[in-house]
Order: structure tokens, then sequence, then C-alpha cells
């Protein structure tokens, strides 16, 4: 078959002044799982949409990007040759992309991507297929991959230069066994590891393309100890420097996994540490204390690791008081922090506890994660902008 997969261009993004542009790593992952066909991947963010056809159109759906989303897939139906599209990603609704779709893959994708083709190529029902939504039927959840067994991510179609100085973005693992309120969990509870070859056969092949240093974009890549020393033993045979970008837990790191990660060439940690006052920490169900953050930090910084923080504005139990005790808290820890507005997805248990605590602000899905999507009688959507634009300032 021939196949396209498709980026649809997106509002600027909070991660996009932390980390740059970034290829589209899913879609490289789902090119990397077809290898019976070639698939094309095209991110509009970078290029426009070439005048060709296609049998089959995926495309990735974030809930900011769903209305550019359904304007490619309009746009292919009305002058394409009515391909059969195909939506997946981190949105929370699947129904709703089934409405500018024929086929939704709900959860991980590579396999149930991979199966749905061989179905619509072979013309079989496709109703089987697990994790698979349609018009006629929604089949049940696909249990979570073992990414030991998966293909790595395909490249080969992207221009990785477009994206300097960030295209050595790697995966290594997926999943999270923490239930922080606020987070979409794009990829399940259950924490899955690369083993430490395929992740050095990646980064070679990444390093070899031009990238400068790989940045890891787990979800938790320090949760499995004896793994992490094993990456980095081949890390520190490559010679490479690569950070971790998008923010891993304190409590899952010690001063010797510190010290041999700064060895292996680490020169940034994010820690995701949420809010610098406890209760607001057990009130988003962090399972965290303050104290593992202040432990975390000074070790790293000890074994000579740039330590930044990734904090939230307007967290359950956050009120202005808290927001301003967060920013005294990255003071004292003397690091640089990001600040970003709590932003509850529909479908979730954050968006539930707004039901019942604050009320929602008509907010386009668009403008996601820029704007405050609600309020409450403690802290109003003005003073959510006002301390957000502050705290950024603040911690530098
Ligand atoms: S620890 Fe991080 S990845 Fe895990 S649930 Fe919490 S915010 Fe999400």
């Amino acid at each position: 078959m021939n196949i396209a997969l498709i980026q649809p261009d997106v509002p600027h993004s909070p991660d996009e002044d932390l980390l740059g542009r970034y290829p589209p790593v899913g879609l490289a992952w789902l090119a990397g799982n077809i290898p019976e066909h070639t698939a094309e991947i095209i991110d509009l963010r970078t290029e426009p949409l070439p005048k060709k056809s296609w049998d089959l159109v995926g495309i990735s759906c974030h809930t900011v990007s769903l209305e550019k989303a359904a304007r490619v897939a309009e746009h292919l139906r009305t002058v394409g040759d009515d391909p059969i599209i195909v939506t997946g990603g981190h949105h929370t609704l699947p129904q709703e992309l089934l409405e500018f779709s024929d086929y939704v893959v709900r959860g991980e994708g590579e396999r149930t991507f991979r199966e749905l083709v061989t179905c619509l190529e072979h013309k079989k029902p496709c109703t089987s297929v697990l994790g698979v939504l349609s018009h006629e039927s929604c089949a049940p959840h696909r249990p979570p991959a073992d990414l030991r067994s998966l293909n790595p991510p395909d490249y080969t179609t992207l221009s990785l230069s477009h994206y300097n100085p960030n295209q050595g973005i790697l995966v290594t693992s997926r999943g999270c066994p923490y239930h922080c309120l606020f987070c979409v969990s794009p990829f399940g509870h259950t924490w899955r590891g690369r083993t430490p070859s395929q992740v050095g056969r990646e980064a070679l092949y990444l390093l070899e393309r031009g990238a400068p240093m790989l940045h890891i974009m787990d979800d938790l890549f320090t949760y499995h100890r004896e793994r992490v020393l094993s990456i980095c033993s081949l890390f520190k045979e490559l010679g490479c420097t690569w950070d971790l970008p998008n923010g891993t837990r304190a409590d899952s790191v010690d001063a010797q996994m510190v010290s041999i990660m700064a060895e292996a060439g680490c020169i940034r940690i994010l820690f995701g540490i949420e809010s610098g006052v406890q209760h607001v920490l057990d009130s988003i169900g962090k399972q965290m204390t303050i104290g593992q953050t202040r432990r975390a930090v000074s070790m790293s910084k000890e074994a000579g690791i740039e330590v930044e923080g990734l904090f939230m504005v307007g967290n359950p139990g956050d009120t202005p008081d808290t927001i301003r005790k967060t920013v005294d808290f990255a003071k004292d820890l003397d690091i640089k922090g990001h600040f970003s507005l709590a932003t509850p997805y529909p479908g979730t248990a954050f968006w539930q506890w707004v039901k019942v605590h604050g009320s929602f602000l008509e907010v386009p899905y668009r403008d996601f994660e820029q704007v405050p999507v609600f309020e409450t009688p403690s802290f109003s959507a003005r003073e959510r902008v006002d301390l957000l634009e502050w705290a950024s300032r603040e911690c530098r």
C-alpha cells in the first residue's frame, strides 16, 4: 500500500520553547513497524502537503492539533483520491477523531496500525484488530507492547536537518507506573524498556546522521537502575553528550547513578518537580517529597550535571500563595524553572476534578496549554496567567 504519515501543523507549544522543534518521533516508530510497506512521513510544520495521492493516510492527532488534523483530512477527501484515513495519537477522546477519519488507532500504535494496514490491504474485516475504533465497531484495547520486540523508528524519509539542534531525539522506554492527576500518561502505567544494545544502536545511528547530542524523551528513563547503568556504559563508549529534557522523577535517582550518568556524558537533567509545596504534591498524587527533590538536585549538581525543574501553575491545591512558595523553592534550589499551566484534558481524572471543584472556561482545543482552561474560587484565570509569567521570569 502507498502510505503517508502526516504530522499536522500545531500551534506553538511550551515544549518548543524548551526543546526547539523535534522530529515526529511517533510517526517514525509507526513507519519503522510496517516493514512490508514504505511510508512517507510528511511534517506539515516544516513542509507543505505535496500534490500526490496515497492509498492510506495516517494522521497524528494531539488535542491542540485536532482542528488542523481535521482540515488535512477534509482536504485529502476533497482534492485527493479519497484515501483511507486513519488517525491516532495522544488526544484523549478517540470518538472525536472518528468524526473525520475512517479508523482510529487507540493507544500505542505500532502493532495495531500494522495489523490494520494488513487487513485493509487484503480487504479483510478490521473489527477484530485490537485497539481499532471504526464507524462499525470498537475492538478492545491492546495491551502495552514489549518494546524489545518492536523495530526501531525509521527516519529515512525525514530530513533530520530540519530539526537541528534536536534531531537526536531518542526514546529508550515508555510508560510510568505513577498516577499524577494532571498527567495524560500517553503510554500507560506499565513501564517498558528497550534493551541497552537497542538503545546503543539507535544512538549511534542518530550520531552518525549528524545529531550533536542525544535528547532522551522517556516518561521515566531512570526507573530501572541496572538498565540505566548499562546504557551509560554504551554512551560512554560512544563519547556522546545527552540530556533528559522530558523530565524524570527525583526519587528515581541516587548519588552513584547520577555520577555514572555524568561520566557517560549526561549534561542536563530536568526533574518533574511540579510544586515546592508538599500538600500540592499530595493533592496531585505525585508520591514524592520536597526532601527527595532537594537531595536529587544536590546529588546531580555535585556530579557536575546541570539541573532544571519542570513546575506547574494551577494544579489541585494550588493558590497564588503556593506558586509564590514554589518560586522561592526553585530559587532556593538555585535551578532554572520551566513553568506551565496545569491543563485538564477531556475524559481524564483531572477533568473530573475540575467538574467538582472548579469551572471550565470556553477554550478551543487549539489554545489548550497556552491559556487557562479552568479556574477555581481560590485561583482565578487572571491570576494563573499573571503568576505563570511572573514565575517564568523569576526562574529563568
Ligand atoms: S511521574 Fe511523570 S510520567 Fe509518571 S504519572 Fe507522574 S507526571 Fe506522568
